[in-house]
């Protein structure tokens, strides 16, 4: 009998009263949190490179994401940010041409490995884009199950589950009180910032593990922006979220480790609050004082 992998165990979502309120926006570095024990590594990464044909966009990043745990990934435009974001769920080798080389490990288990499904790897490590992408033809509510099919194999689930699931997701997504009473209309009546969590809860409909998070904010306006930002902290206890963002004050905001890349390569990884003060390279010391960029 072979052992269960872990595309055969979903987390569970948070229950809405499990989530802990949002904290106010701060607009500097925040301050040290009291550290809860540290979360297991859960996606490890080690020697990865990412091609693009000839260009070398990923060069040898080892860094592992922990449990719980917001990691911000900052760097200038074009370092290889999203290339390494899209590493994480196997959307890089969509990409004609596109390679990649050294491990990630998920629960222990290779990712790559020849028998592992990249549609169920997409399905516990989900992924948003910089500019919300719901089904335009879609209603708001199909839009939450339409990854459902892949979590039953195939099959939808019965009704009232699909409806228990959109509920929850929405919930979690802090969507539900804006669109409960039109879950039947389409999709993109709704304003962008709106649609942006209603993709993040597209996303946790199917009870990812991981969420990856590709400058979700960078087509919305800053309200819609402050509300995402109180949603990544308020899911960050259930769900491993990895948020590349081009916004320094964003990831001292909402992460709890950032890590820094310069042309392909992670310069520096730390916890958020030291990253921003005290920097170990100076290279992050001449990115986040402004120096480049
Ligand atoms: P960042 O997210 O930090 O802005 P990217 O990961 O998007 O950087 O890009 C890293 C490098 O890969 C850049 O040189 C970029 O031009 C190149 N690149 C990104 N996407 C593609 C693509 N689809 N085809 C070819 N090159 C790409």
């Amino acid at each position: 009998m072979t052992a269960p992998t872990p595309f055969q165990t979903p987390m569970p979502l948070p229950a809405p009263s499990q989530l802990p309120t949002s904290r106010p926006i701060a607009t500097t570095v925040r301050a040290p949190q009291p550290m809860e024990e540290p979360g297991k590594v859960l996606l490890d990464i080690s020697g990865l490179n990412a091609y693009f044909g000839a260009l070398h966009a990923v060069r040898n990043v080892t860094l592992g994401f922990r449990e719980r745990e917001v990691t911000a990934i900052i760097g200038p435009s074009g370092c290889g940010k999203s290339t390494l974001l899209r590493c994480l769920n196997r959307m890089h080798e969509t990409v004609p041409l596109a390679r990649v080389t050294g491990r990630i490990e998920f629960h222990g288990q290779d990712l790559y490995a020849p028998e592992v499904n990249p549609i169920e790897v997409r399905r516990h490590i989900g992924m948003v884009f910089q500019r919300p992408t719901p089904f335009p033809t879609l209603s708001i509510r199909d839009n939450v199950s339409a990854g459902l099919r892949t979590v039953s194999r195939g099959r939808r689930p019965p009704k009232a589950e699909v409806e228990r699931i959109v509920e929850q997701a929405l919930r979690a997504a802090a969507l539900w009180d804006e669109v409960k009473d039109r879950l039947d209309t389409s999709a993109v009546g709704i304003s962008g910032g709106q649609q942006q969590r209603l993709c993040i809860a597209r996303a946790l409909a199917t009870s990812p593990s991981v969420l990856l998070l590709d400058e979700p904010t960078a087509s919305l306006d800053p309200l819609s922006t402050q509300k995402i930002e109180e949603l990544v902290y308020a899911l960050r206890t259930k769900v491993t979220v990895i948020i590349v963002t081009h916004n320094m004050q964003q990831a001292a905001r909402v992460s709890d480790r950032t890590a820094f890349m310069l042309d392909g390569e992670l310069v520096e990884v730390a916890p958020t609050d030291k990253l921003f003060t005290t920097p170990s390279d100076p290279r992050t010391e001449a990115y986040v004082t402004g120096r480049f960029g």
